[in-house]
């Protein structure tokens, strides 16, 4: 189960010189595409959920195929949230499978997006979550990832990035020193000596967003100065725009098998070829020994109801137990269940999903868990037994 804490790999990608990818997944074909290049390259590898490419219910359904991708990986993966607007979106980003968010509040005034990053750093590291902050702007051109990055850029500056890693505690941080999001005009003037002076202040390994459009020599530039992570989409939406393209005008019919035929092949290739030009190719080995497996944690409650208690009044008590826990961070789903084994000491279990032992720790300690658990559990049953169970993994 090569799901890894995000910290961990870009720490080792930081310490040994190279950067990590983190590639946009727009769809399933996306995911493919991304997958079988880090597999090939036998590279530790970043699947990004950007918040603005997904609308109504389309993340949620995305997650469980994202999270099935890297658990049955060979290589490293880390599930990043990108580009995470609010509190709430972090907070449901990580129920729903994310294991680090980027938090992007970068627009707002120095001090409101440090202090808006703080507290997002605050719930999602009780979760065992990893954070990447922006400090100052990275503007879109054009293209698709381009107009949800309205205005102009606003470079960092070293001083203000030492304050805010201080006092926000973020994992680590993207930086503004010449990249746009979305497609360039031209080709970008970097500002290397900005990037150095970042890096020499700031004890936390740097993130490149808007990668699409650099030269080969310009990506060595950057890891040299100091990043350890970079954010790549549009130029591999380019690269399936044109294969749909080309299906539409062999005259294909059919979706699956006609218009998105060959798109995760076209992924494949440029994500390889990124891997291996930014230096984590070959390195899947060494960065799965060096990074701490992800391990979800359960809180298991086998319990009996007292006498005359209907099925009924079990669940309603069960339910409300439920809504109100929910919302709890580093809760991922809470199951309410009936054993169904005869003859065995407990009738009824509640078992809660949480991302890891920081999360474990953080609930039990919780407003809501300790008012169900005193108010609405205890008077509703006669005996219990609780029990926390961690994955193994191997
Ligand atoms: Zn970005």
């Amino acid at each position: 189960m090569p799901l890894v804490h995000l910290s961990d790999m870009i720490r080792h990608a930081s310490r040994h010189s190279y950067a990590v990818g983190a590639f946009g997944v727009a769809n399933l074909q996306f995911l493919e595409g991304i997958m079988q290049a880090a597999e090939q390259c036998r590279s530790p590898v970043v699947l990004n959920l950007i918040e603005a490419h997904f609308e109504n219910d389309e993340f949620e359904f995305l997650m469980p195929a994202v999270t099935a991708a890297a658990r049955r990986a060979e290589v490293p993966v880390a599930i990043n949230f990108d580009h995470g607007s609010s509190l709430a979106s972090a907070e449901r980003a990580i129920r729903s499978g994310c294991n680090a968010v980027m938090v992007d509040t970068s627009a707002l005034p120095f001090s409101d997006n440090m202090w808006q990053t703080r507290d997002i750093v605050t719930m999602a590291h009780a979760c065992g979550i990893t954070v990447e902050g922006e400090l100052g702007y990275v503007p879109g051109v054009e293209g698709e990832n381009a107009k949800h990055h309205p205005g102009e850029p606003a470079y960092t500056s070293a001083a203000e990035a030492a304050g805010y890693v201080e006092r926000t505690n973020v994992d680590c941080l993207a930086v503004s020193i010449g990249t746009v999001h979305g497609r360039m005009k031209g080709v970008p003037k970097l500002d290397y000596a900005r990037l150095a002076k970042i890096k020499e202040a700031t004890a936390v390994p740097l993130v490149i967003h808007g990668g699409t459009g650099l030269s080969d020599d310009q990506f060595r530039r950057l890891i040299a100065n100091g990043v350890a992570k970079i954010n790549y989409y549009t130029a591999l939406a380019d690269a399936a725009n044109r294969r749909i393209k080309e299906n539409v005008a062999a005259d294909r019919k059919g979706v699956q098998s006609s218009l998105m035929a060959g798109v995760s092949d076209v992924v494949r290739e440029e994500v390889a070829r990124c891997l291996r030009l930014w230096g984590c190719g070959g390195r899947a080995a060494e960065v799965l020994a060096q990074c701490r497996p992800w391990q979800e944690v359960n809180h298991v409650v086998l319990y009996n109801v007292a006498e005359g208690l209907s099925e009924d009044k079990v669940a309603s008590v069960m339910r409300e137990g439920k809504s109100s826990m929910a919302a709890i961070p580093g809760v991922r789903s809470i199951q309410t269940c009936q054993i169904i084994q005869p003859g065995g000491k407990y009738s009824y279990c509640l078992m809660t999903n949480l991302t890891g032992q920081e999360a474990l720790a953080a609930y039990h300690k919780h407003p809501a868990y300790l008012h169900f658990s005193s108010k609405i559990f205890r008077p509703a049953v006669v005996d219990h037994v609780s029990l926390d169970i961690r994955e193994i993994v191997f």
